[in-house]
């Protein structure tokens, strides 16, 4: 029986007619297209984009070279020097990322024990020359002095979900 309704529903192009009344529907809805890059849809405050480094309020980096961010990158795309400084203190000397390996998945901030490395809301951006995908130390830093407001609220923001 099951196969017969089945045979008389292609038969009859029920499915088709189906999608057809579906798509006759919609054309008369209002439209969700985005004017892009002019209207935006509102973000998450935790999407995941460009990473940055970030410092306590007295300027001083976070990190404190312990790696595990390089550790648990599924795309290995973190790369960790570090040594111990004149006052005992360990800190990274080199903290590269290579964009073109990373997958965006949050482990590496989500690893950080001090909340150093994050990934910010930053999600324009774009390379013009070979090379420029790998992102250092002083580049991280800079993106998170420039954006340490906006970084600082989003994480109050997801605070309770954390
Ligand atoms: S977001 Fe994921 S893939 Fe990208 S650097 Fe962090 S841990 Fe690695
Ligand atoms: S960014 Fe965080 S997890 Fe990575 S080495 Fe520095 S302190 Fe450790």
């Amino acid at each position: 029986m099951t196969r017969i309704l089945s045979y008389l529903k292609s038969l009859m192009l029920l499915e088709f007619i189906q999608g057809m009344w579906l798509t006759l529907k919609y054309m008369f809805k209002p439209k969700y297209t985005v004017n892009y890059p002019f209207e935006k849809f509102p973000q998450s405050p935790r999407f995941r984009g460009l990473h940055a480094l970030r410092r306590y309020p007295n300027g001083e980096e976070r990190c404190i070279a312990c790696k595990l961010c390089e550790a648990v990158c599924p795309a290995l795309a973190i790369t960790i020097d570090a040594e111990p400084r004149a006052d005992g203190s360990r800190r990274t000397t080199r903290y590269d990322i290579d964009l073109f390996k990373c997958i965006y998945c949050g482990f590496c901030e989500e690893s950080c024990p001090v909340d150093s490395i994050v990934e910010t809301h930053i999600h324009e951006y774009h390379f013009e020359n070979r090379g420029e995908n790998i992102v250092t130390k002083p580049q991280l830093l800079a993106i998170g002095d420039r954006f340490e407001a906006e970084i600082a609220e989003r994480r109050a923001a997801d605070a309770a979900y954390r």
